[in-house]
């Protein structure tokens, strides 16, 4: 179970129902070098690839949710580009798995006049607002995966597991 952190973007008492939250694109900065290292580690100890620049990164979604809002995003003529967020790469079956994805915009499509246009069939982290889960569950979630297709860190170096993965699938490079 992750620890539950108040967002801190807005305390909850001074939540004022603005749609600040829907403008989903962080706005720090790593360093260069510090997000390279960063990713090594992350690599190194939980064989997690992450493909884009951490800034680029916004809400986390199932798969389920990436579909259904993708499908929600037709109904309603929108564009949505959802992508990858955390992948790992099972060397001795040749197979990537993508573990999560994220919506690569800086203000959620489905906002609307400063509503959520999809109030109920917004995703869960959105549901969850203003309070934040840790990401430890997701990494958890990602050892048990690991232990269950029993895999190992690849041989590949990140950047060439990274390479191979955005070769193949040239539609999320
Ligand atoms: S799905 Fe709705 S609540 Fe969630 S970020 Fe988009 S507009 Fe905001």
């Amino acid at each position: 179970m992750g620890q539950v952190q108040l967002c801190k973007k807005q305390p909850l008492d001074r939540c004022a129902h603005c749609p600040a939250c829907c403008h989903i694109r962080d706005t720090y900065a790593f360093e260069v070098n510090s997000e390279s290292r960063f990713r090594e580690i992350v690599f190194n100890t939980s064989y997690v690839l992450y493909l884009y620049p951490f800034q680029r990164y916004t809400i986390s979604l199932s798969r389920e949710e990436k579909e259904r809002l993708e499908s929600l995003a037709i109904k309603q003529s929108l564009n949505i580009k959802i992508l990858p967020k955390k992948i790992l790469y099972h060397e001795s079956a040749d197979t990537f798995y993508i573990m999560d994805y994220f919506v690569d915009h800086d203000i959620c499509p489905f906002l609307k006049e400063k509503l959520c246009s999809i109030y109920p069939d917004r995703p869960q982290i959105c549901k969850d607002y203003p309070f934040k889960i840790e990401s430890s569950d997701a990494f958890q979630n990602i050892k048990s995966f690991i232990k269950i297709k029993n895999i190992e860190k690849p041989t590949l170096s990140r950047v060439e597991a990274t390479t191979l993965f955005l070769t193949r699938y040239p539609i999320y490079a």
